[in-house]
Order: C-alpha cells, then sequence, then structure tokens
C-alpha cells in the first residue's frame, strides 16, 4: 500500500534528499547545468539526464510540480511562475483560436479578465454561465467547445463546486475539465478523484501557506501536462528555483495548516452568523470530512460602515491574498472582482457590504473576538 497523504505531503522530495545526503532540499539557483562532454550532453536528449536550462526544468520546480501532483493524486505536475500562468499554459494544452470554452460565471477576477480578454484576443472565445443549471451549461456547449473550466470552491463567495455534474457534462460532450483548486487546496478535496482532466493551484495561497512566494501548479493528465510543459518552456513562465524551494518547504506543512485553519474558519463562522452587524455568513458545507476550508466571506448589515470596519480590525490587515498563516481581510469589489462587469458582480452577489475573510493560525478567540468588537465599533 501506498503512503497515506499526510505521509505524502512531507516525504515528496525523497529522492533527491538522499541523492544529496542533505536533510533539507538544497536550492539549485542556477539557471543551467553542465556536462562533461557531447556525449554527457547527449543523454539529456536520449532522456537519461533529467536537467540541462532550467527554463526546461530544474530539480526545485519539478519537486513542486510532482509533489502537488502526488497529493492531488493526479499522473503528473508542472510548477509556473504564478497561478495566472498555470491557467494559461493548461488552457492553451488543449484550446486553440477558433476553439470555446464553457466557464463558470463565477470565478477569480483575474481568471475572469484572462478568459475574457486575452484568450478573446488570441481568438478563444468563452462563455461564462451559473454552474448551477445542468441544463445552461449544456446549452451553452458548441461544436468547436473543448474545455469546462470552473473553481472547486469558488472566489468570494465560497460556492461548492458540483464536480460530479461537470464530468457527467464532459463525459457526454467528450470535454475536458480543467479545476482550479486553489481555496480547497488537495488537503480537503482532490478534484482527479472527480474525474477532472487538470488542476490548477495558486501555490502563492495554501501551497505556499507564508504569503513570500507567487507560484503555480498544473496536476493532472501525463499526456495534457507533458504538452502544456512545452506551453510553459516556450512561454517563459517557468518558476524560479528558489520560489519553489519555498513553495516545497510550505507544502510539506499543508495539512496542518489547513487543519487549525479550518476549524478556526468554522468557528468564526458560527459566531459572526448571530451577529447583528453581519447579514449574511458565507462558508462551504459538506466540502470534506476534515473541514470545509479556510475562508469565510460575510456581508455587512447596511447599519455597519464599512471604512470604519476595515479602520477597527487592529492587527488583522487588509491584504489582497489569502491563505498566509495571518488572518487577513480583502475587500472583492475593490481588489480582487475590480474588473468583473457591475452587471456580473451584482447578479453573484460582490456587493459593497462584501468583505471576504482568510482565516489564520491564531487562537480562535482573538480572531473572533477581533471581528465582534470592529463590527460593533462601526455599526450605526
Ligand atoms: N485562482 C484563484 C482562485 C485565485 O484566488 C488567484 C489569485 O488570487 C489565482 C488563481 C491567481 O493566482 P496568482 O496570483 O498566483 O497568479
Amino acid at each position: 500500500m501506498g503512503q497515506r497523504f499526510n505521509t505524502r505531503t512531507v516525504h515528496f522530495q525523497s529522492k533527491d534528499v538522499a541523492r544529496n545526503m542533505s536533510k533539507a532540499q538544497p536550492i539549485y539557483q542556477t539557471s543551467a547545468f553542465t556536462f562533461k562532454d557531447l556525449e554527457d550532453m547527449e543523454s539529456f536528449y536520449q532522456g537519461e539526464k533529467e536537467f540541462l536550462y532550467s527554463r526546461f526544468g530544474n530539480p526545485n520546480t519539478e519537486d513542486l510540480g510532482k509533489g502537488v501532483a502526488a497529493i492531488e493524486e493526479a499522473e503528473d505536475g508542472v510548477a509556473t511562475s504564478s497561478g495566472m500562468s498555470a491557467i494559461l499554459a493548461g488552457i492553451l494544452a488543449v484550446v486553440k483560436p477558433g476553439e470555446h470554452i464553457v466557464a463558470s460565471e463565477d470565478l477569480y477576477g483575474g481568471t475572469y479578465q484572462l478568459l475574457a480578454v486575452e484568450l478573446h484576443n488570441l481568438g478563444i472565445e468563452v462563455s461564462f454561465l451559473s454552474f448551477e443549471d445542468i441544463e445552461e451549461v449544456k446549452s451553452a456547449i458548441l461544436p468547436t467547445t473543448k474545455l469546462i473550466y470552473t473553481e472547486s470552491v469558488t472566489n468570494p463567495l465560497l460556492r461548492v463546486e458540483n464536480l460530479k455534474m461537470v464530468k457527467v457534462i464532459a463525459d457526454e460532450f467528450d470535454l475536458i475539465t480543467m479545476i482550479d483548486n486553489t481555496f480547497a487546496t488537495p488537503y480537503l478535496l482532490q478534484p482527479t478523484t472527480f474525474g477532472a482532466d487538470l488542476v490548477i493551484h495558486s501555490a502563492t495561497k495554501y501551497i505556499g501557506g507564508h504569503s513570500d512566494v507567487t507560484a503555480g501548479v498544473l496536476v493532472g493528465k501525463k499526456e495534457l501536462i507533458e504538452i502544456a510543459r512545452g506551453k510553459v518552456v516556450s512561454l517563459g513562465c517557468n518558476l524560479s528555483p528558489f520560489e519553489a524551494w519555498l513553495a516545497c518547504r510550505g507544502l510539506k506543512t499543508l495539512s496542518i495548516r489547513m487543519e487549525r485553519q479550518s476549524r478556526n474558519a468554522f468557528a468564526l463562522a458560527n459566531a459572526l452568523k448571530t451577529n447583528g452587524g453581519v447579514s449574511k455568513v458565507y462558508y462551504p458545507q459538506d466540502l470534506s470530512a476534515k473541514g470545509n476550508g479556510a475562508m469565510v466571506s460575510i456581508e455587512l448589515d447596511q447599519t455597519v460602515n464599512v471604512e470604519h470596519f476595515f479602520k477597527s480590525l487592529g492587527w488583522i490587515k487588509i491584504a489582497p491574498t489569502l491563505a498566509g498563516v495571518e488572518t487577513t481581510v480583502s475587500y472583492p469589489i475593490r481588489t480582487s472582482h475590480r474588473t468583473i462587469p457591475d452587471v456580473t458582480r451584482e447578479k453573484l452577489g460582490i456587493t459593497e457590504g462584501l468583505v471576504r475573510i482568510s482565516v489564520g493560525i491564531e487562537d480562535e478567540l482573538d480572531i473572533i473576538e477581533t471581528f465582534e468588537n470592529a463590527i460593533a465599533k462601526a455599526k450605526g
């Protein structure tokens, strides 16, 4: 029997560590590798040697790609310079100009921008739909449709995607599925076990876990990752060895961070449900037996002054990111979802009162009390 999740998460680098007899993985901070003669160099092209030039591959970036693949139960993986470039490389591995994508309308703003603007400029069309209605999704599929794209837990409203439905539609119409699993993390959910072909992560978030690295990972079916790896090399959206090393170090503690952060988030969501200054709490249900994630979004009641609330949070800082060990807050309407058209934002429920909370590893009561105090101070 293979290793279980937590063991795999810590020991994904064992091959390289053994080779170097070093307990911590070294950083291969090099742009290229050297060879003793031409025959030795030829051995790279024959597939006998792994590394030639770091844009093509490097032990640290390979660790991250293969490490996330191992814990996502995917066949292969490639690390990229950011979550955005992982999305781009994955899409370009599947879709060509003249072809079409069906995507959830409920996506991270940057992804929406990439799909709606950049891919459109490359001749790839995207239909954005509510994935809550299976018939609506099916009716958007065209003869040119190649890919279904969605997030396993959506940003910022934390809707848990129906991955079984996505797979049923993909099978019926012979489409590839690509899932952004950034918010759920492989600790809570593995989309490949629902039949997803490609899974992406902004490793900037929970995989890195310490807000000190920008990175992405794409994992999935071997033949698709091979094509995507070619795109990463030609587009130059490879990850640097040091950033990969940081993300790998973060990955080793993913399980314990997610366990604590999910527990804190559950407690905060419950406390805010009965708070008179909060009109709605968004927190996933039934995401996984291990927990429901570490993100909580709240809709402040109209009696709460939003500016005043943000000023009253003390040690909880405003940050346009998530998933670090520190609790932070963001304001989607002015950051991550700024570029989404007003009508779509209104339809989705991304309002003036919506606050997204990334819950950290601090003491649960400190987090709850700080939010309760800030809401009380800002309430008119
Ligand atoms: N996917 C999701 C769900 C995100 O929240 C983000 C960034 O916030 C991205 C992708 C893009 O990741 P990156 O900033 O690492 O490019």
